[in-house]
This record gives C-alpha cells, structure tokens and sequence, in this order.
C-alpha cells in the first residue's frame, strides 16, 4: 500500500477509535468533534509520521542504501519484532512518564503492518524465527512499477482513494474549524 492509504485509512481508523470514546462519553456529534477528539488522545503528526514509519526507515536502507544487501523495502521494521519493541517501550514511557508519543508511533506501525497485509511474507512478519534474512525481490524501478501497478490493480487503487478522500475530510475539517496553524505547531485538530 502506498502514502495516501497508508496515511490517511490510519487517520481514519484512530478517529474512529477516539469517536467510540466519544460516544461512550456521550459528548460527542459527529465527524468533526471526531477529529477534534483525537487530537486529545495523540499528536495527530505523530501519528501520520507513525502510519510510514515502516517504510521511512525500510525503503532508505533495503532498497538505497544497502540494495546490494536486501534488495527489500519491507526488512525490520517490517517485523513483528520491531512492533513489539516499539509497543512495549511505549507503554513503559507511558507509564513512567505519562507521554503517549511512542506508543502513537507503535499503533501508526501496527496499522502500516495490517495495510501492508505482511502476514503474506510470514519470513518478514517471524523475522528472525523462520530464518535470519530477508526474501530478495526485484527493486529496480520500484517507484515507477508501484505507479503503474496503481492504474491496474483496483485493490491498490481503491484504499489510495479512500485514503485520500480521509485526509482531505480531515483538512476541510481543519479549514472549518480554523485549526490549520494549532495543528501544524502543536499537532492538535
Ligand atoms: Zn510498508
């Protein structure tokens, strides 16, 4: 899955989340005061920068940087692993200092993990218990056949659409409620 399913259905899945609190709350009407609540649980950049996480630090270093020795855009922070290092030393910053950025980093990777559908390279998602290295794929050209693939495939085009039509709700949401500037400096909607 690409940037804008990656982002923005991950947008979307935590406002959920934050919307059911809402309604448990029973504070809550509607999409906007969704958005608006979620910034009350999490740095809404935060978790944007969480829902790529994965592939800002994978596609760099398996694919640019050390080709000759991956050729893979999906290696450690791919893993299960990594998720549970992430989600564990979260929870313990949490706990001991009531700060929530780190586990928003681990829900982001939790949701790129799920949209990648990784249980597909089980060797990937076990990393290193089904075997010490990654699978080799064919990285030559990644971005262009990813592009193309995108005008082919309906089940990579469509969460890119959907994700889309998340994150310009979300900006509209912004716009209406004049947040632009509060969410760029303090991450809140
Ligand atoms: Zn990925």
């Amino acid at each position: 899955m690409l940037l804008l399913a990656h982002t923005g259905i991950t947008l979307g899945a935590a406002t959920l989340l934050a919307g059911a609190a809402e309604i448990k709350n029973k504070s809550g009407n509607g999409i906007l005061t969704w958005f608006a609540s979620l910034s009350e649980y999490v740095d809404v950049r935060i978790l944007i920068i969480g829902s790529m996480l994965p592939d800002l630090i994978d596609k760099p270093v398996g694919v640019f940087l050390f080709r000759d020795t991956f050729s893979n855009g999906r290696i450690f922070s791919h893993t299960l692993l990594f998720l549970v290092v992430l989600a564990g030393a979260g929870y313990y910053l949490y706990r001991r200092r009531r700060k929530t950025w780190l586990l928003v980093l681990a829900f982001g990777t939790f949701m790129h993990l799920l949209l990648d559908s990784i249980w597909n390279t089980p060797r990937t998602l076990f990393w290193p218990f089904l075997g010490f290295t990654f699978d080799r794929i064919n990285v030559e050209d990644w971005l262009s056949f990813w592009f193309w693939d995108l005008f082919v495939y309906p089940d990579l085009f469509i969460p890119e659409v959907i994700g889309l039509a998340i994150l310009l709700s979300f900006v509209f949401a912004l716009f209406y409620r004049k947040k632009v500037g509060v969410f760029f400096r303090y991450g809140k909607s």
